[in-house]
Protein backbone atom coordinates (compact mmCIF):
# COMPACT_ATOMS: atom_id res chain seq x y z
CA UNK A 1 0.00 0.00 0.00
CA UNK A 2 1.04 3.58 -0.33
CA UNK A 3 1.38 6.10 1.85
CA UNK A 4 -2.28 6.92 1.12
CA UNK A 5 -5.32 4.85 1.60
CA UNK A 6 -8.61 6.23 0.78
CA UNK A 7 -9.61 7.28 4.15
CA UNK A 8 -6.33 8.97 4.78
CA UNK A 9 -6.58 10.40 1.20
CA UNK A 10 -9.93 11.67 2.55
CA UNK A 11 -8.58 13.28 5.83
CA UNK A 12 -6.06 14.70 3.56
CA UNK A 13 -9.00 16.64 1.98
CA UNK A 14 -9.21 19.48 4.83
CA UNK A 15 -7.10 22.51 5.09
CA UNK A 16 -6.93 24.69 8.41
CA UNK A 17 -8.02 27.50 6.14
CA UNK A 18 -11.88 25.95 5.55
CA UNK A 19 -10.58 25.45 1.82
CA UNK A 20 -12.42 22.07 -0.21
CA UNK A 21 -10.47 22.58 -3.42
CA UNK A 22 -7.24 20.44 -3.39
CA UNK A 23 -4.67 19.96 -6.14
CA UNK A 24 -3.80 16.49 -6.77
CA UNK A 25 -0.10 14.93 -7.69
CA UNK A 26 0.42 11.38 -8.17
CA UNK A 27 1.45 8.98 -10.65
CA UNK A 28 -0.75 6.49 -12.33
CA UNK A 29 -0.63 3.29 -15.40
CA UNK A 30 -0.73 4.71 -18.50
CA UNK A 31 -1.12 2.73 -21.79
CA UNK A 32 0.59 3.61 -24.79
CA UNK A 33 0.83 2.18 -28.36
CA UNK A 34 3.91 2.37 -30.41
CA UNK A 35 4.82 2.57 -34.70
CA UNK A 36 8.70 2.37 -34.43
CA UNK A 37 8.90 3.47 -31.28
CA UNK A 38 6.72 6.70 -31.61
CA UNK A 39 3.66 7.29 -29.63
CA UNK A 40 0.33 6.11 -32.08
CA UNK A 41 -2.31 7.68 -30.17
CA UNK A 42 -2.63 9.88 -26.86
CA UNK A 43 -2.68 6.60 -25.17
CA UNK A 44 -4.86 6.05 -21.84
CA UNK A 45 -5.34 5.29 -18.72
CA UNK A 46 -5.02 2.14 -17.22
CA UNK A 47 -6.21 2.51 -13.34
CA UNK A 48 -8.68 2.32 -10.68
CA UNK A 49 -9.59 4.59 -7.77
CA UNK A 50 -6.87 3.06 -5.73
CA UNK A 51 -4.43 3.07 -7.86
CA UNK A 52 -4.96 6.66 -8.64
CA UNK A 53 -4.92 7.42 -4.71
CA UNK A 54 -1.86 4.94 -4.21
CA UNK A 55 0.12 7.04 -6.70
CA UNK A 56 -0.11 10.53 -4.83
CA UNK A 57 3.02 12.69 -3.68
CA UNK A 58 1.04 15.86 -3.12
CA UNK A 59 -2.12 17.52 -1.96
CA UNK A 60 -1.93 21.34 -1.99
CA UNK A 61 -5.16 23.03 -0.69
CA UNK A 62 -6.20 25.55 -3.97
CA UNK A 63 -6.86 28.55 -1.67
CA UNK A 64 -4.11 29.23 0.66
CA UNK A 65 -1.44 26.76 -1.13
CA UNK A 66 -0.58 24.95 1.87
CA UNK A 67 -0.19 20.94 1.20
CA UNK A 68 -2.10 18.80 3.11
CA UNK A 69 -0.10 15.68 2.01
CA UNK A 70 3.68 15.78 0.63
CA UNK A 71 6.24 13.24 0.01
CA UNK A 72 9.58 13.08 -1.31
CA UNK A 73 9.81 9.36 -1.72
CA UNK A 74 9.04 7.16 -4.12
CA UNK A 75 5.82 6.69 -4.47
CA UNK A 76 6.07 3.31 -6.26
CA UNK A 77 9.10 1.88 -3.60
CA UNK A 78 9.15 4.55 -0.97
CA UNK A 79 12.83 4.64 -1.53
CA UNK A 80 13.87 7.80 0.57
CA UNK A 81 14.37 11.05 -1.54
CA UNK A 82 13.15 8.78 -4.70
CA UNK A 83 10.18 11.27 -6.11
CA UNK A 84 13.25 13.44 -7.55
CA UNK A 85 14.67 10.31 -9.62
CA UNK A 86 11.69 10.17 -11.22
CA UNK A 87 10.45 13.78 -11.36
CA UNK A 88 11.60 15.39 -14.65
CA UNK A 89 13.76 12.52 -15.66
CA UNK A 90 13.88 10.16 -18.93
CA UNK A 91 12.49 6.65 -18.63
CA UNK A 92 15.00 4.44 -17.91
CA UNK A 93 13.61 1.36 -19.78
CA UNK A 94 13.17 2.54 -23.81
CA UNK A 95 11.23 0.90 -26.47
CA UNK A 96 12.69 -0.74 -29.42
CA UNK A 97 11.73 0.47 -33.12
CA UNK A 98 11.49 -3.09 -34.05
CA UNK A 99 10.59 -6.23 -31.93
CA UNK A 100 14.39 -8.07 -31.71
CA UNK A 101 12.35 -11.52 -31.96
CA UNK A 102 9.94 -10.78 -34.80
CA UNK A 103 10.79 -7.33 -36.35
CA UNK A 104 7.32 -5.90 -35.84
CA UNK A 105 7.04 -2.14 -35.72
CA UNK A 106 4.02 -2.62 -33.20
CA UNK A 107 4.87 -2.45 -29.93
CA UNK A 108 2.98 -1.36 -26.69
CA UNK A 109 3.82 -0.32 -23.64
CA UNK A 110 2.42 0.11 -19.82
CA UNK A 111 4.12 3.70 -18.01
CA UNK A 112 4.00 5.79 -15.45
CA UNK A 113 2.65 8.83 -16.60
CA UNK A 114 2.63 11.97 -13.86
CA UNK A 115 -0.66 13.33 -13.64
CA UNK A 116 -2.59 16.42 -11.98
CA UNK A 117 -6.11 17.04 -10.42
CA UNK A 118 -8.40 19.25 -9.09
CA UNK A 119 -10.13 16.98 -5.92
CA UNK A 120 -12.61 17.73 -3.25
CA UNK A 121 -14.34 15.66 -1.21
CA UNK A 122 -16.46 12.87 -2.80
CA UNK A 123 -14.84 14.14 -6.08
CA UNK A 124 -11.59 12.59 -6.72
CA UNK A 125 -11.43 14.45 -10.50
CA UNK A 126 -10.40 13.26 -13.90
CA UNK A 127 -6.54 13.64 -13.95
CA UNK A 128 -4.61 15.38 -17.18
CA UNK A 129 -1.10 13.89 -17.76
CA UNK A 130 1.54 16.45 -16.68
CA UNK A 131 4.07 14.01 -19.13
CA UNK A 132 3.41 11.78 -22.11
CA UNK A 133 5.27 8.64 -23.18
CA UNK A 134 9.28 9.98 -24.49
CA UNK A 135 8.51 12.85 -22.23
CA UNK A 136 11.19 14.09 -19.55
CA UNK A 137 9.27 12.48 -16.03
CA UNK A 138 7.16 9.59 -18.00
CA UNK A 139 8.65 6.20 -16.84
CA UNK A 140 7.77 3.06 -19.22
CA UNK A 141 7.21 -0.69 -17.00
CA UNK A 142 6.87 -2.47 -19.28
CA UNK A 143 7.15 -3.12 -23.09
CA UNK A 144 5.64 -5.78 -24.98
CA UNK A 145 5.10 -6.65 -29.13
CA UNK A 146 1.55 -6.87 -30.36
CA UNK A 147 2.35 -9.82 -32.95
CA UNK A 148 4.84 -12.62 -30.71
CA UNK A 149 4.98 -12.67 -26.92
CA UNK A 150 8.63 -10.76 -26.60
CA UNK A 151 8.01 -8.73 -23.87
CA UNK A 152 10.35 -6.83 -21.59
CA UNK A 153 10.17 -4.98 -17.99
CA UNK A 154 12.19 -2.81 -16.03
CA UNK A 155 14.53 -3.25 -14.04
CA UNK A 156 14.42 -2.92 -10.23
CA UNK A 157 11.92 0.10 -9.68
CA UNK A 158 10.48 1.32 -13.06
CA UNK A 159 9.98 4.91 -11.07
CA UNK A 160 12.96 5.85 -9.42
CA UNK A 161 15.53 3.22 -10.55
CA UNK A 162 16.56 1.71 -6.93
CA UNK A 163 17.11 -1.69 -6.89
CA UNK A 164 14.97 -2.42 -3.77
CA UNK A 165 12.03 -4.61 -3.17
CA UNK A 166 8.79 -3.37 -4.88
CA UNK A 167 5.70 -2.77 -2.48
CA UNK A 168 2.62 -4.45 -3.21
CA UNK A 169 -0.29 -2.09 -4.69
CA UNK A 170 -3.56 -2.14 -4.05
ZN1 LIG B 1 -6.15 26.07 2.69
ZN1 LIG C 1 11.07 3.68 -6.66
ZN1 LIG D 1 7.47 -9.64 -31.82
Amino acid sequence: MGYLDEAAFERAMTCSCGGTTFEVSTYIDRHQSLMLADANDEGRWAHDGEKFIDGIYRMVCTSCRTPTFESADCPRCHHAGGLADAIGQMSRLVAPKRCPSCSNTEISIVGFAPATCKASPGQPGKPTPVALYGEPGFHVIAVACDACDWAQVAEGCPLCGHAGKLRVRP
